[in-house]
């Protein structure tokens, strides 16, 4: 199936990208990432990294549960220490309204086969983790959901595909993927042309506009989430913690500093000011102050965490919050990975999987019917994706 003297350009320095480019590499294609940027330079590098099964969406938890399997040997596959912890999630609810919500969940992903415990009250959550606010009411709580530090994981894949033969190409743009007679011939690059038999695009934001030229639609919305890291802390807890509403998610990273997150709100840049290297990702002040109202809300004990780092995460919202990810039909050798929506660092490792599936054999025995882009066709109204958490 592939032709040409380079088999497969995976566009892409992220997650998605680094894992399909050592999936092909290690099957033996000839592979070449670009990036414009560094590795893990947008989402992958401003993510909180849990590696979640819980609060999946139905059509998402096949992909979850297997990506969870891989992480549990990834380092040693990679032949890096990638920092997974297997330590549990617990989704709070901090109201009254919040308690059916996270039964919901519970009930439906238990039904799905997931080991989920629903935590009524507030001793039973604070038994598994002491530092939970005495106001937090109810909890979810998976113990084979984790975390992991994503540029260690990037990096860790993106070695493996050099190992396996893959050439790396940071700081190069893709401005345009080559099509004609109705296949894929390669990408335009800031440093030239390259000949493939086969594009893979995991562009996260910016796919959208790479894939619109030959006439593919992959509607992304672009949000804006705050992110907060502390200095090193004690102890505080081991879960990674989200919550009800999915406007706050915290975890402590190996090494004691507390990572957390608020809401996503719509981010309204035009995307070429990033490619400038402007501020324009930075998070408004409101944007921060929210985020860390709400970790202290659940975990009293931030309010006297020094902060470290702030920083701004944009997120590749579809319209419902599900990813595409397809061997596109409108153009032979194009593959789509994108639209993760906030929550496809987990499924990272899997996503390269389907990828060399979609490249090498044109099919994959994961399930992903429910991400073809064409179930977007004639939706003239977009929603307001949905953070799934
Ligand atoms: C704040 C925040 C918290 C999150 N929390 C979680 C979480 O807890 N768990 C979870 O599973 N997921 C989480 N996510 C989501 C997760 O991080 C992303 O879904 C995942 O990292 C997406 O990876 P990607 O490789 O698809 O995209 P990206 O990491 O965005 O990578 C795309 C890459 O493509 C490059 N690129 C774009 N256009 C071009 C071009 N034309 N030429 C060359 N290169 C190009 C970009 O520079 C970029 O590096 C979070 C995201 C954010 C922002």
């Amino acid at each position: 199936m592939i032709t040409g003297a380079s088999d497969v350009v995976v566009i892409g320095g992220g997650i998605s990208g680094t894992a399909a480019a050592y999936e092909l590499a290690r099957a033996g294609a000839q592979v070449t990432l670009i990036e414009k940027g560094t590795l893990a330079s947008m989402a992958s590098g401003w993510t909180l990294a849990g590696v979640r099964q819980s609060g999946r969406h139905p059509a998402e938890l096949p992909l979850a549960t297997a990506a969870v399997a891989r992480w549990r040997q990834l380092g040693e596959e990679l032949g890096a220490d990638v920092e997974y912890r297997q330590e549990g999630n617990l989704r709070l609810a901090r109201s009254p309204a919040e308690v059916p919500v996270i039964q919901k969940i519970v009930d439906e992903q238990r039904a799905l086969g997931l080991d989920l415990t629903f935590l009524a009250d507030n001793a039973s959550i604070r038994e598994i983790a002491p530092a939970i606010a005495q106001t937090v009411l109810a909890a979810s709580y998976c113990p084979t959901d984790g975390h992991a530090n994503p540029i260690a994981t990037i990096q860790a894949f993106a070695s493996a595909a050099e190992r396996h033969g893959a050439t790396l190409c940071t700081e190069t743009l893709v401005t345009a993927i080559d099509a004609g007679d109705g296949r894929v011939r390669g990408v335009r690059t800031t440093s030239g042309h390259i000949a493939a038999g086969a594009v893979v695009v995991a562009t996260g934001v910016y796919t959208t506009r790479l894939c619109a030229p030959l006439g593919l639609d992959v509607p992304i919305k672009v949000r804006q989430v705050a992110v907060v890291q502390t200095v090193p802390l004690a102890p505080l807890i081991q879960q990674v913690v989200g919550t009800g509403g999915a406007n706050f998610a915290g975890r402590l990273e190996v090494g004691g500093r507390f990572r957390l997150s608020g809401g996503g709100r719509p981010w309204l840049h035009h995307l070429d000011k990033l490619a400038q290297g402007n501020d324009a990702v930075l998070p408004p002040s409101a944007r921060v102050i929210d985020a860390l109202a709400r970790g202290i809300e659940v975990l009293p004990t931030l309010a006297d965490a020094r902060v470290a780092r702030v920083w701004g995460g944009l997120i590749d919202a579809t319209p419902d919050a599900l990813p595409v990810i397809e061997r596109a039909p409108e153009v032979d050798g194009l593959i789509v990975a994108a639209g993760f929506s906030g929550h496809g660092f987990c499924l990272g490792p899997v996503t390269g999987q389907i990828v060399r599936d979609l490249v090498l054999d044109g099919a994959t025995s994961f399930p992903i019917e429910p991400f073809r882009s064409d179930r977007f066709a004639g939706i003239s109204t977009r929603t307001e994706a949905l953070l799934h958490g």
